[in-house]
């Protein structure tokens, strides 16, 4: 395979942007390869710079459900650009996108609107600790929401403990208030509402994306809902990837623990850069200007995003069926590695969820963050780079999930099982 336009493309920004790339997950260094640099989607295609074809399973880390250039995102993009890029004033688009979603969503009567995940999420936190005038929260490893400063914790010495930053630049007392917990352990959940009595809020991905593909046990959220309870903490629902992705109602489509607070981003803005987040008028009503919680953004709400995301909202609603199709070739795409991962001798453990699946190379079920660890990362790096050799385009770590588009034919996904036949076989 000839990357040398990549190769080069990347030597140019690395001298002019940190690690050559915008958002680090992109550097393809856990696999140890070099990024491509891309020129072009379609569908279910990406085209490298050097006139490359792969199939993509990363569709922009999740928000392109409906594959590349979907004609009527484009179009309805283009006819919202024409009209004006941003006006600071509010338009009727957002108040459309956010009916819809109010009725899609019994726990949402009222919506926010951000230009990103992370955004999302770190208003959601505050309005938590607004509401409920506490200060820590609970976060589990493993979960990622974003790179706000108290979210990004480690473990510190000993787990359920009090976290300590994972990243220089934040300093240890903005994450003192966040305590670690493990994810699908409702005992370590409990020994922190045991350590603290001021807990705001519990945050969790219902279906974790973020260490690879790790649902949540069902009566371990409905657990999760009753401790938070019965200790007056919110429970947050982080559904930045796995809304509109696991099913049409994300995480919560598919189990019936209902959240305090919702997040949302990727799909929401159907490629453009969207985040949101919602909960009930009671709780929505604190933020400003009708309460006293400060959030606030020069884009959000930008009318050319509210477009494309209002566009891929209304088409999934109006063609529910897409998820049990996804599903179907997220299963098949899965079954046919798990046969061929045992044929040649080596552990895999799989997952999906609609339109997200999951393969941890590891010889035992991944249930949270620590058995996620256990995977062979190695195996997988070499798995990557070969079907990358083969065209088709996976998430550069083994800690990611990949994503089905409708953009994929049956015949994309059996050309994908029989590169992957040889691939596996190759691996031993
Ligand atoms: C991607 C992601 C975020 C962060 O969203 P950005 O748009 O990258 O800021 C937060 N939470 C979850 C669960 C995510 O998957």
């Amino acid at each position: 395979m000839n990357i040398k336009n990549s190769l080069q493309a990347f030597e140019e920004a690395k001298k002019v942007i940190p690690g050559g790339v915008d958002s680090p997950v992109r550097a393809f260094k856990s696999v140890g390869g070099t990024p491509l640099f891309i020129q072009r989607g379609e569908g279910a295609y990406l085209y490298d710079i050097d006139d490359n074809r792969y199939i993509d399973f990363v569709q922009s880390w999740g928000p392109l459900i409906f594959g590349h250039c979907d004609k009527d995102i484009e179009e309805s993009v283009i006819k919202a650009a024409k009209k004006g890029l941003s006006f600071g004033a509010p338009t009727t688009v957002e108040s459309e996108l956010a009916n819809e979603i109010v009725k899609m969503f019994d726990s949402i009567e009222k919506i926010r609107f951000v230009s990103s995940g992370t955004e999302a999420v770190m208003s959601a936190i505050r309005l938590a600790r607004g509401y409920t005038k506490r200060d820590d929260i609970i976060k589990f490893e493993g979960c990622y929401h974003g790179h706000s400063d108290s979210l990004l914790v480690q473990a510190g010495s000993g787990a359920v403990t009090f976290g300590t930053p994972s990243s220089p630049g934040v300093p240890a007392d903005f994450t003192k208030h966040t305590l670690l917990a493990k994810y699908n352990d409702i005992k370590s959940v409990e020994k922190c509402f045991e350590n603290s009595k001021d807990i705001a809020c519990v945050i969790i991905e219902p279906i974790a994306g973020n260490m690879g593909l790790v649902p949540a046990d069902e009566k371990f959220l409905e657990e999760l809902r009753s401790l938070c309870d019965k200790n007056g903490a919110l429970l947050v629902f982080d559904e930045v990837m796995s809304g509109f992705r696991a099913s049409l109602k994300g995480a919560q489509g598919l189990v019936e623990t209902k959240p305090d607070i919702v997040t949302f981003g990727k799909v929401i803005g159907g490629g453009m850069p969207v985040g949101a987040f919602g909960a009930r008028a009671e709780i929505m009503d604190k933020l400003s200007p009708d309460g006293p919680v400060y959030q606030a953004g020069t884009l959000s709400g930008n009318p050319v995003a509210m477009s494309a995301g209002l566009t891929s909202l209304v088409k999934l609603k109006n063609n529910p069926e897409i998820y049990l199709e996804l599903e179907k070739k997220a299963e098949k795409l899965m079954s046919a590695f798990k046969n061929e991962a045992e044929k040649n001798q080596i552990p895999l453990q799989t997952n999906v969820r609609g339109s997200m699946f999951g393969f941890f190379f590891n010889d035992t079920p991944v249930k949270n963050f620590d058995d996620a660890l256990k995977s062979d990362t190695k195996m997988f790096a070499s798995f990557h780079s070969k079907m990358l050799e083969n065209g088709v385009y996976f998430a550069c770590s083994q800690f990611e999930t990949g994503f089905i588009s409708t953009a994929m034919s049956d015949e994309i996904i059996d050309e994908v099982i029989e590169k992957a036949k040889d691939v596996f076989g190759e691996l031993k």
